[in-house]
């Protein structure tokens, strides 16, 4: 295996380490951007890796629907396809299936679901996750699990959390036929499943919503199968923020310190800093990139929205303390009149500028580790990105 995870330092429960990965090292806490069909939306390869991004994350389904797992292993895998020779995570495409709502039933074999793109039918098995998932060869692949939505009662989510146990398991079963044969033999009901990264490492997902006690038999379940990383999904779909924060901590806890824990789409800026504070390494969320293009600029004063009349004759850059190319190049009235005109370079400008927020903000997480002011850097960053929070 070419993964390993080393934890460097650690201040409380926050910790920096290093992710060692077929396609270069990480260092955590990581945020990790959304390349849902092979791309960040809205940016250039080339500026991500710039602005310090060393992971970005890749959509199973729809990279699954369009333009194919098996087109993109022909091309060499989703790295050389995509033009990213950096590290990859891909999610197992479970999230949007369920996210489908009519257009998909869920059974003990897995989920059947009809595209968005042309109603085509299709299968999402946890073995055909795994399979999707090593031809398109990421260096992290995440497990085949339900995802409920918020509330749900305890019965269902108990009922669902056990499910999704028994498909990490099959999950692990069928990335463990692989390394063992190192790639499946076409046979009459199997097709050829092409390895395009030999190196690839798998992440189970902890469930159990918001109940204490099923996070912790998720989490023990899903430890006892044994994964290179653990994820805590089900998080941030609705609600109360302290009671995540609290689910957050619990699970932290019971997972093995020896492993990268990856919260699973969370978060603002004031989310990542505390759930690193929780014991959390890894992020991804569409935040950043999303919010971008509807005018929503994440700085070090608080979130501004760029449509606001004030700041039409604003010559100042969007973040004072940012040394991005938006923010040492434009000000803020140049990207109002962009985002009102509708132009695309306004999307390409606030992205950049919100990602490098994102970086930045992950990079000061981990020196304030390391100089073991971790605690002091989050109130004074709570402080003062909570500053102008309601400028809507
Ligand atoms: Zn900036």
């Amino acid at each position: 295996m070419s993964f390993r995870f080393t934890v460097r330092s650690t201040d409380g429960s926050a910790r920096v380490g290093t992710l060692e990965t077929p396609h270069g090292a990480v260092q955590t806490p990581a945020f990790m951007p959304v390349g849902t069909q092979g791309a960040v939306k809205a940016t250039l390869h080339r500026d991500l890796a710039d602005s310090g991004a060393e992971i970005i994350l890749g959509n199973t389904y729809h990279l699954f629907l369009r333009p194919g797992d098996e087109l993109i292993a022909r091309r060499g895998g989703l790295h050389r396809f995509i033009g990213w020779e950096r590290p990859l995570l891909t999610d197992s495409g479970g999230f949007q299936v369920f996210s489908l709502a009519e257009r998909r039933v869920i059974t003990e074999e897995g989920a059947e679901f009809q595209s968005h793109l042309d109603g085509s039918r299709h299968h999402l098995t946890p073995e055909r996750a795994v399979d999707i998932q090593a031809r398109l060869g990421s260096d992290i692949a995440m497990v085949l699990d339900e995802c409920l939505a918020y509330p749900s009662t305890r019965e269902a989510t108990a009922e669902s959390m056990q499910r999704s146990v028994r498909w990490a398991a099959r999950c692990r079963a069928r990335l463990t036929e692989f390394r063992d044969s190192a790639g499946l033999k076409a046979g009459p009901t199997l097709p050829a499943v092409t390895i395009s990264n030999g190196g690839q490492a798998q992440f189970g997902i902890v469930q159990g919503g918001v109940f204490p006690d099923l996070r912790r038999e998720s989490a023990e379940a899903t430890v006892a199968i044994g994964f290179e990383g653990y994820a805590i999904g089900g998080l941030s779909v609705g609600e109360p923020i302290d009671l995540m924060y609290s689910v957050v901590e619990d699970t932290a806890r019971v997972l093995p310190a020896d492993r990268p824990r990856y919260l699973m789409g969370a978060g603002t800026p004031e989310d990542l800093v505390e759930c690193v504070a929780r014991g959390i390494d890894m992020f991804d969320c569409v935040l950043p990139t999303r919010n971008a293009r509807n005018g929503q600029l994440f700085t070090s004063r608080g979130r501004i929205n760029i449509k606001n009349a004030k700041y039409a004759e604003d010559d100042g850059p969007a973040d004072p303390d940012c040394h991005c190319y938006t923010c040492t190049h434009h000000s803020r009235a140049y990207l109002r009149h962009l985002h009102l005109a509708g132009e695309m370079t306004a999307g390409a400008l606030n992205t950049l500028h919100n990602l490098a927020f994102y970086l930045d903000t992950m990079k000061r997480i981990r020196e304030a580790i390391k100089l073991g002011i971790f605690d002091s850097f989050r109130q004074e960053f709570l402080r003062s990105v909570s500053r102008l929070s309601h400028d809507s």
